[in-house]
């Protein structure tokens, strides 16, 4: 595969740079010395404001997009909320990826989620699986708009030629991640309900579900590198994984966070929540093949992420419930 750099000094617009993934992409792009980077905040700019979007584009004409805005949320926040999740992200799609080929964008990347894959697809799951069964139904919503994402990138590329690609992450944390209590994924309400437990010196944390499900996490620090990289070294239609390979139980994630936290009470389960997809371990191999490896193992990841949580804490930036 041909390696491309990407032009340092060329405008790039980080859509989305408030999130836990276009904030860490912004990170690293500054670290690597990008001279011309252009962002928005959803105040500034509503992305799901198709007027609004073609001015900017009109205006700004950025080479490079990295299309990390999105309506996200965990489980609870995703089965409650389908129609937002389906509609704010068709339309934040629809309007970046048509108003960057509109004004000359020649490099785009567009994140989307390992929820795309089917609920049974064969583990760990390859890219090919796309498409070839039903979807987990507490995040359907969200994956038919991501999946229409992936096959706009596709038919961008078809009919006009551009140089555009997608990237589907696994489950990802890190600072600048949600930390709302119901609303949010699991790594960061499990660190703020053990932190809570921890201080007020409670005897027991809940836990969603049943504990079974296994879920594989990668740092957004990773996935930034990951971003750049495949800008670099991909430029083909089909999404690319990005991910660590492993994956854990529920239980073992939720016992790895109150040892980082430094909880020692019990774990109670409440199996009135939903457990969502039983396993969704991507298979990396492809995105390993060019030259990508994660860095940053769980345990790291999640001491740094709690001593950040803690910062945000004690500068209040972030509020206890
Ligand atoms: P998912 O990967 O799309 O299912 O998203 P989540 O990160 O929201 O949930 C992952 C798994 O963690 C599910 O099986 C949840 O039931 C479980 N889980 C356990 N405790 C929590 C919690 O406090 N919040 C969330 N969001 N999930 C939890």
């Amino acid at each position: 595969m041909a390696v491309t750099s990407l032009d340092r000094s060329a405008r790039t617009y980080v859509a989305g740079h408030r999130g836990l993934v276009g904030g860490a992409v912004l990170r690293h792009l500054q670290q690597l010395g990008f001279g011309d980077l252009v962002t928005r905040s959803s105040s500034e700019l509503d992305l799901r404001d198709p007027v609004a979007v073609e001015a900017f584009f009109a205006e700004q004409r950025p080479a490079t997009v990295i299309l990390a805005a999105a309506k996200v949320g965990g489980i609870l926040a995703n089965s409650t909320y389908p129609a937002d999740f389906l509609s704010d992200n068709l339309r934040i799609q629809v309007n970046v990826l048509d108003a960057a080929a509109r004004h000359g964008s020649t490099k785009l990347l567009f994140l989307g989620s390992s929820c795309i894959y089917p609920k049974f697809a064969p583990q760990p799951i390859r890219e090919d699986s796309l498409l070839t069964g039903p979807l987990e139904p507490t995040n359907d919503a969200y994956a038919i708009a991501k999946i229409a994402g992936v096959l706009h990138v596709q038919a961008l590329r078809r009919q006009y030629g551009l140089h555009y690609i997608s990237a589907m992450p696994t489950n990802l944390y890190g600072p600048g991640d949600n930390f709302h209590p119901t609303g949010s994924h699991v790594l960061p309400a499990l660190i703020r309900r053990f932190d809570e437990a921890a201080r007020s010196g409670a005897s027991s944390v809940t836990v969603w579900g049943t504990g079974a499900p296994r879920r594989e996490f990668l740092h957004v620090d990773d996935l930034a590198r990951a971003c750049v990289h495949l800008l670099e070294h991909y430029d083909e239609p089909e999404p690319v994984n990005i991910g660590v390979g492993e994956d854990l139980s529920i239980r073992e994630i939720a016992e790895l966070v109150a040892e980082v936290v430094g909880f020692q009470g019990e774990l109670e389960f409440d199996t009135s929540k939903p457990d969502g997809t039983p396993r969704k371990l991507l298979d990396v191999s492809k995105i390993k093949s060019f030259g990508w490896e994660p860095r940053i193992t769980l345990r790291d990841g999640l001491k740094q992420t709690y001593r950040w949580y803690c910062e945000q804490l004690e500068t209040g930036q972030l509020q206890r419930t």
